[in-house]
């Protein structure tokens, strides 16, 4: 019987001292295995040795695939371009430091057999993160769960298993902005977690910078939800609510105590009155704007669970 493959999906961004030992250590889990196997590394415009090691292993080992980006293109769209191009029957994507444990693919590979075909990795801990990273994602997550239209599993890596049917669907989604995290949530397909404590970095540090990191919040809060174009509609209609509370104690003065002050009640109230009519409005092409993103995004309508490859591929909605 054909041995079954697997395609492992690295973003690569200046790792030259990573690399060699990334390489060694995946060699090492998978001679263990009844497996073919393939790395695409995905180096994301590095301008260190990256590339030239790359090449050298490509050289060393037909299973070294790399592919190289124009320009940084940062690590989710690194990462798509990878799932773009994996064909194995079973996909894994993971960092290139060794923060994502190669030792922990057979526990993966696992739950693949037992018939999963979305393996999500959880991080209990991160050994070198320091307190503010880790206070400021827990919150995160937490308000993201809040408002997006999916649940986003907090502590969720972009460390997982796909089985082939998981990487043919997730093909269907060509929105540019992603955070394949909530994607994938989304995605649905038969999906099982696996915690994990993240060691630290083998070499070099971290490429998120500050900018990457809130980018990515930021990706994660506006394409997993349309709550924040919204907003304006619940202020809206809460100002309105003021200013009708205000008009009633006007009256009331006016006309049944006749004891009116004079002046900032009018005022007020209609304060109140324009800025939520101008919320409301604007909470209304919110709502509006908002669908049109949505639309936008041209996601699949629906993905199958079973089917034949092809449909798989391409929903009978797309043309
Ligand atoms: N990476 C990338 N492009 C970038 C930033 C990072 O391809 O613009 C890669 C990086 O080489 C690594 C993975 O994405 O393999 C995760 O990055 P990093 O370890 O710096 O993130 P952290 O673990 O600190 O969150
Ligand atoms: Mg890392």
């Amino acid at each position: 019987m054909k041995k079954k493959r697997l395609s492992i999906v690295v973003p690569v961004y200046n790792e030259e001292d990573n690399l060699q030992h990334f390489y060694e250590a995946v060699r090492q889990t998978m001679a263990g295995l009844e497996l073919d196997w393939e790395i695409i590394f995905v180096d994301d415009g590095s301008r260190d040795k990256s590339r030239a090691i790359l090449a050298r292993l490509e050289r060393e080992d037909a299973r070294v695939q790399p592919m190289l980006l124009a320009r940084n293109y940062g690590h989710q769209l690194a990462l798509t371009c990878g799932l773009d191009h994996a064909d194995g029957d079973v996909v894994i994507t993971m960092d290139g430091d060794m923060q994502h444990p190669p030792e922990l693919i057979p526990a993966l590979l696992k739950y693949w057999h037992e018939g999963y075909d979305v393996v999500q990795t959880i991080r209990d801990a991160t050994r070198d993160a320091s307190w503010l990273k880790r206070t400021t994602s827990g919150g995160y997550y937490k308000f993201l769960n809040l408002i997006s239209e999916v649940p986003v599993q907090p502590g969720g890596s972009d460390f997982r298993l796909m089985d082939r049917k998981a990487v043919l669907a997730f093909r269907r989604y060509r929105e540019h902005a992603r955070f394949i995290r909530g994607l994938i949530g989304a995605m649905g397909f038969r999906q099982k977690q696996l915690h994990f404590t993240a060691p630290p970095r083998f070499a070099g540090s971290s490429k998120f910078s500050p900018r990457k990191m809130w980018r990515l919040a930021v990706d994660g809060v506006f394409t997993c939800s349309t709550f924040p174009l919204r907003l304006g509609l619940y202020f809206g209609m809460a100002s309105l609510f003021a200013s009708g509370c205000v008009f009633l104690h006007v009256l009331y003065e006016t006309f049944v105590s006749e004891d009116t002050t004079a002046g900032w009640p009018t005022i007020m109230a209609c304060l109140l009155f324009f800025g939520g009519m101008q919320l409301l409005i604007l909470g209304i092409i919110g709502e509006y704007l908002g669908r049109t993103y949505e639309e936008t995004k041209r996601r699949p309508l629906y993905l199958l669970e079973r089917g034949k490859p092809e449909d798989l591929a391409h929903g009978l909605d797309d043309t």
